[in-house]
């Protein structure tokens, strides 16, 4: 997968907010990576948490839409940014995020 992302299992009903990790070690590939919440780099102060940026592909929205738990992509951003979104906020940044995924090399 692109970037900081991984796979989280998920299905659709269940919060967008994953779990939450210490901050990264310096050198863990991800700390140099932006937050897609706000300018900065994840670095290694602040706390991470997964954000499931779920579905993208086909077979996702198949499971995804069937309301089958399912391997959903998600990315590390700042625990201090996603705190700021409730789920209804999440739900309308999600596909913003889905189409920068799509869009990178
Ligand atoms: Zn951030």
């Amino acid at each position: 997968m692109v970037g900081n992302l991984t796979a989280i299992r998920w299905q659709r009903d269940q919060p967008r907010r994953g779990p939450i990790l210490p901050a990264l070690a310096g050198d863990h590939p991800a700390s140099i990576v932006f937050c897609v919440l706000c300018p900065e780099q994840l670095g290694t102060v602040e706390r991470v948490q997964y954000l499931i940026i779920g579905p993208i592909d086909e077979r996702e929205w198949d499971e995804h839409t069937a309301g089958r738990w399912y391997a959903a992509p998600a990315m590390l951003v700042h625990e201090k940014c996603i705190t700021k979104l409730d789920e209804e906020d999440l739900e309308d940044t999600v596909p913003m995020l889905v189409a920068v995924v799509l869009s990178a090399p």
